[in-house]
């Protein structure tokens, strides 16, 4: 089987409600569908989502690199992954949504070839996953009517915003624990947004409100000050922001500078290299997240199937599924509140709208 095109459309999406972050608020997602055509007839469908502040690429460099890709990929097995992996960074470095792109097709083609859902593709047995939802910036009081709507919807892990004035982001985590009780379990990001002595500070609070995880609480480039943090929590330190690749991964695990780690597929540039960062992690102890920024179903699907596969990868946040409008790519899954069942058909098992 060879690679005979690859081509893209982009999408745009609106959030349910504008999502605030420490660093930005984001009212719309583009993102583009990349759809991988080989000659023995299978469609594989992946999606680069990029997101600025964080991958440092966009939607026109993800369309430009990806006709460039394609030029170098045609011609290939889809289904050698590795191979392509390392067609695509002989060509460009980082773009790693673009790159996430391709990667989740043709895991889709290669899952789909073998008649499997890719979960089964991937080495797992087990279709279930429980994921959280996120509630963005606010009020306390919104943000505790926020969460407490979630938790009437069935959600049982809240992930809330933060990384503002830590007396303001205790207030808020305060009014949340106050208004969903004592059983749900709320984890917290701060988005780069605190001080290392803030959140030494903030810890003991959130510790007493029984957050059991906070992210990302310093810039992505601090790693020492991540380290300093998680030797004074008694809270599990996430890194988001901290690891995009495997080399990332390899020093936060040297530097002990952290509990779990958040990966992302747009971040990382697929499952390939996801799977790669979880292994590193696991060989130190530490287990991984899969977490979004903003993509639609289809990403997050692929971030699901290989949750559901990897027995390292304990915590899932792919919400945008939840707080995301978009129609235009569906089915794949159902859900109760958080609990999520991926179908049991060939390969990732959404449908693109307008596709066979
Ligand atoms: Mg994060």
């Amino acid at each position: 089987m060879i690679i005979k095109d690859i081509q893209f459309e982009v999408k745009r999406f609106r959030f349910e409600e504008p999502m605030k972050i420490a660093f930005a608020e984001i009212v719309d997602m583009e993102t583009c569908i990349v759809k991988v055509l080989t000659d023995e007839g299978f469609i594989g469908y992946g999606e680069a989502a990029p997101f600025p502040y964080v991958t440092g690429d966009n939607l026109s460099t993800v369309i430009s690199v990806g006709r460039d890709l394609r030029d170098g990929l045609v011609g290939m097995d889809p289904r050698a992954i590795g191979s392509i992996h390392h067609k695509m960074d002989s060509m460009y470095a980082g773009n790693t949504a673009i790159k996430a792109g391709i990667d989740i097709a043709c895991y889709d083609i290669a899952s789909k070839a073998a008649g499997v859902p890719l979960y089964k593709f991937l080495g797992g047995d087990d279709p279930h996953i429980h994921s959280d939802v996120t509630i963005g910036i606010d009020t306390p009081d919104r943000m505790a009517a926020a969460a407490l709507a979630w938790v009437n919807k069935g959600f049982e892990i809240i992930k809330v915003k933060l990384g503002e004035d830590i007396e303001t982001d205790a207030e808020r985590i305060r009014a949340i624990r106050e208004a969903v009780g004592e059983t749900i379990r709320i984890r917290i990001d701060a988005n780069q947004g605190w001080s290392v002595r803030d959140s030494i500070r903030i810890s003991r609070t959130l510790d007493r409100l029984g957050v059991d995880l906070i992210e990302q609480p310093v810039p992505e480039h601090d790693f020492e000050g991540l380290a300093e943090i998680r030797r004074n929590s008694d809270v599990r330190i996430a890194a988001d922001e901290s690891c995009h690749s495997i080399y990332d991964a390899s020093r936060l695990m040297k530097m002990r500078a952290c509990d779990i780690v958040n990966i992302k597929l747009m971040k990382c540039g697929g499952i390939y290299n996801a799977i790669k960062i979880s292994a590193i992690c696991e060989a130190a102890g530490i287990r991984c997240m899969i977490g979004c920024m903003g993509e639609s179903t289809l990403a997050n699907l692929a971030g699901m199937h290989l949750a559901a596969a990897t027995d390292n990868i304990r915590e899932v946040d792919l919400d945008s599924v939840y707080i995301l409008k978009q129609e235009d790519v569906y089915g794949g899954y159902d859900h109760d509140g958080g609990h999520v069942t991926l179908w049991e058909t060939p390969g990732i098992g959404c449908k693109v709208k307008g596709e066979q």
